[in-house]
């Protein structure tokens, strides 16, 4: 006989672990037992030399399919003789923690039980199991226990309770287990007063969706709105309500293949739709989908998903004369964050929806869904949120524990441990009190969740961010270093954790976006950096063009395009687009501004030159929601252009004069907008590749790294990876983190982390 003691870390709680040691252990002949411990899962074992190896191997190579292992230990003891078998209550330790498991998809067992008439939770909306359901959104603390849970207030039946406590059942420890007798149930509001509950308040859910009317649905992160994506009317109606002008929508599709009728799915997207982590994938619009372009205007894409939830399924459930796609939006008012408190949405969401099918199991912290793309077979997330967030990303060293507030639009914030980051679900953007709240909010939450106090905190260089603020004062109140991280060198930095970097080898980082605040003060954004964690040289940058009026030039692109004819030496025709777009008297102001130097501060943003671009080609003339210009000016471009403007290099600066005036003259010359736009795509590209190579030159790097917002332009990114790859440079682009600000708190983190020294 010989006794092993093993220790498992990762994500290795609520996913089923115990009970497939124990079905393990029992099936080799094992005496022992197996419990949680804040740290991870414990098992002592004894048995025969042969038998402990046949369970050790099963173990290693088929553990349960929503484990994410990150070590394994184990260690010889003297072998004790126990009776069986056994599954032992948890042993919290002081100060231990764990990976807390993110929300997992509904799983195909309890989608059968669902709708089998002899099971005793046929129809249920809150079917779970070891394998799916609620789980970062429901969890208050650690260890993940159902008392720890906002299940807490339900007691569990005789039924559930013979269930959760037999290790060969699939609910054994399934923490939301609950069942139509004990468990949560759902209901239907009008006007605040409830009007049934049950099934009833589902069939009066669907009615009113099929009926064109807007429909808000407590989820696992928060309110929904929901209205027939098939019904112009409905849908411009809830354009109209949450005063969302042409941002598209999220679409639920009842099953994959309504969503093949209006989309190109490959074998990698059916695989993402359907995960555990279920988000929201851009797909391709196929030119035959019947889709109103009132969902998604200007777009070549569309955010489809599918249900996630026995609610969902049961929402979508296929009957005749009932809608199939569902616009599913997230339920807040504009700019606010997703309403997740029942009595929150009923206040904030009464002039958005005509009903509200709610139920009573408490949300604890909101978490929006997901949006990922893919690029070339992998992911690319655009906001990393539910099925996501807490996983952590695995750091190539443990670090001491510290926060990161990230930056300001698209906010998350990263705590991180040993060798893990805890990055936060989308938070949004802190423009507003309720947002800040939420990010207050988010942090007290995670800190508490994985034992964490932070030694150090970072945050952006930007001193007016409401993150950077509280990062101030976090700084003050506990007495710890603060360290602030210009954003784009959080950008390459992110970029670099996210593939696992773990070298002092400067990397060329190509960091475009819109938007960040440089030492010098002014408004970096096309950045040419050459560093790592430690720090990092400025080498080339887009040449300043002054950004009249501030952010109002961010919403009227026009503002952008004649900044940059001025600063090119371009005389403004009236005949420009960008000319008409524009009041005579607001040309005047403009005209002055630029030349008296008034609130124009200086930029360098890529972000802005892609604005300009699409003002001057008349395709866009007033924002409505981040990016707007660019994306609808990438999707413009004609695929197969390949003739391209030129870019000059002058000391440090790339100036994009030249650009102009030869892309003026193609307009002068009636070249159409989709090949100058196409055009323009190809000429960054090839600027790009022009200063990599220069850059190589001087100091013999060959890597490069892609991050920023304007990143997510994907005919860029092809064409940039394409040009880069075949002159011999090796490319890192975002797998795991946005490559927009909702990735700039990890790259905050790494970057303390090396410059205190704290690893
Ligand atoms: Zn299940
Ligand atoms: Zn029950
Ligand atoms: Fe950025």
């Amino acid at each position: 006989m010989i006794g092993k003691k093993i220790l498992i870390k990762g994500i290795v709680q609520g996913v089923g672990f115990r009970p497939t040691v124990y079905t393990y252990a029992h099936a080799s002949n094992l005496s022992g037992w197996v419990r949680n411990t804040s740290g991870g899962v414990e098992i002592q074992v004894t048995g025969n030399p042969e038998s402990v190896s046949v369970f050790l191997t099963q173990l290693r190579t088929n553990p349960p399919p929503l484990a994410k292992i990150d070590s394994f230990s184990v260690e010889e003891i003297s072998p004790l003789e126990y009776d069986d078998f056994n599954i032992l209550l948890s042993e919290p330790g002081e100060g231990d923690f764990l990976p807390v498991s993110a929300d997992l998809n509904f799983c195909p067992d309890c989608a059968r039980e669902l709708f089998d008439p002899t099971d005793r939770r046929f129809r249920y909306p809150f079917i779970n199991c070891t394998n799916c359901g609620p789980r970062y959104t429901i969890i208050q603390d650690i260890p993940y226990d159902r008392k720890k849970t906002t299940m807490s207030a339900f007691q569990m039946c005789p039924a559930c309770e013979k269930e959760y406590h037999d290790p060969q059942n699939r609910r054994f420890h399934a923490q939301p287990i609950a069942c139509p007798i004990c468990g949560p149930q759902v209901s239907f509001e009008i006007n605040g007063k409830q009007v049934c509950r049950g099934n009833e308040a589902i069939i009066q859910a669907r009615d009113y969706i099929q009926s064109g009317k807007i429909v808000a649905i407590k989820s696992i992160g928060g309110y929904l709105l929901a209205c027939d994506a098939a019904n112009e009317q409905a849908v411009s109606n809830l354009r109209l309500r949450k005063n969302r002008i042409q941002k598209p929508f999220a679409l639920m599709a009842s099953t994959i293949g309504k969503i093949e009728d209006h989309c190109n799915v490959s074998q990698e997207e059916l695989n993402i739709l359907s995960s555990s982590s279920s988000p929201i994938v851009l797909l391709e619009k196929k030119s035959s989908s019947t889709i109103s372009a009132v969902i998604a205007p200007g777009q070549r894409t569309l955010g489809f998903m599918l249900p996630y939830t026995p609610l969902h399924y049961l929402l979508l459930e296929p009957t005749d004369g009932y809608p199939h796609i569902l616009v599913m939006t997230s339920g807040n008012v504009i700019e606010e964050p997703i309403a997740y408190k029942d009595d929150d949405a009923r206040q904030h969401l009464d002039t958005l929806a005509d009903g509200f099918l709610m139920h009573d199991r408490e949300i604890n912290i909101r978490t929006d869904d997901s949006v990922i793309r893919l690029f070339r077979g992998n992911n690319y997330p655009i906001r990393r949120s539910r099925g996501y967030a807490p996983i952590p990303i695995f750091l190539p060293n443990p670090i001491a524990p510290m926060l990161a507030v990230g930056a300001e639009l698209k906010n998350t914030i990263t705590v991180c441990r040993d060798e893990y980051a805890f990055m936060s679900q989308y938070i949004g953007d802190l423009e507003n009190l309720e947002t800040t709240e939420s990010f207050e909010e988010t942090i007290r939450h995670m800190e508490k969740l994985f034992r964490i106090q932070p030694q150090i905190i970072a945050c952006d260089l930007h001193p007016d961010y409401r993150s950077s603020v509280y990062a101030e004062y976090r700084s003050c109140s506990d007495q710890v270093p603060l360290i602030r991280v210009q954003h784009h060198h959080a950008h390459l930095a992110a970029c670099l954790a996210d593939n696992g970097w773990d070298s002092s080898e400067p990397v060329i980082g190509v960091c475009f976006d819109g938007t960040g605040y440089g030492p010098d003060r002014a408004i970096w954004g096309g950045e040419f950096l050459l560093g790592g964690y430690n720090g990092f040289d400025r080498l080339f940058h887009l040449a300043y063009t002054p950004l009249p009026g501030g952010d109002a030039a961010i919403s009227k692109p026009a503002r952008s395009a004649l900044a940059h004819l001025w600063k090119a030496n371009i005389e403004w025709d009236p005949g420009f687009e960008s000319s008409q777009s524009l009041t005579d008297s607001e040309l005047s102001i403009l005209k002055n501004q630029l030349k008296m130097g008034i609130n124009s501060p200086l930029t360098s943003s890529m972000g802005r030159l892609f604005d300009a671009v699409s003002s001057i080609l008349g395709i866009c003339q007033f924002s409505t929601y981040e990016g707007q210009a660019a994306i609808e000016l990438e999707n413009l471009a004609d695929p197969f252009e390949k003739g391209s403007y030129s870019f000059l290099h002058y000391g440090d600066l790339i100036d994009p004069s030249t650009m102009w005036i030869e892309l003026i003259q193609d307009i002068h010359n009636k070249i159409s907008a989709s090949k100058i736009a196409a055009k323009f795509h190809n000429s960054i590209a090839q600027m790009i590749l022009s200063t990599c190579s220069s850059i190589q030159l001087s100091t013999g790097c060959k890597i490069v790294a892609l991050s920023g917002g304007v990143w997510q332009n994907i005919r860029l990114l092809a064409s940039t990876i394409d040009y880069l790859t075949d002159a011999g440079f090796k490319v890192m682009i975002h797998r795991q983190v946005p490559t927009n600000d909702g990735g700039i708190s990890l790259g905050q983190i790494m970057i303390a982390s090396a410059q205190s020294g704290k690893r």
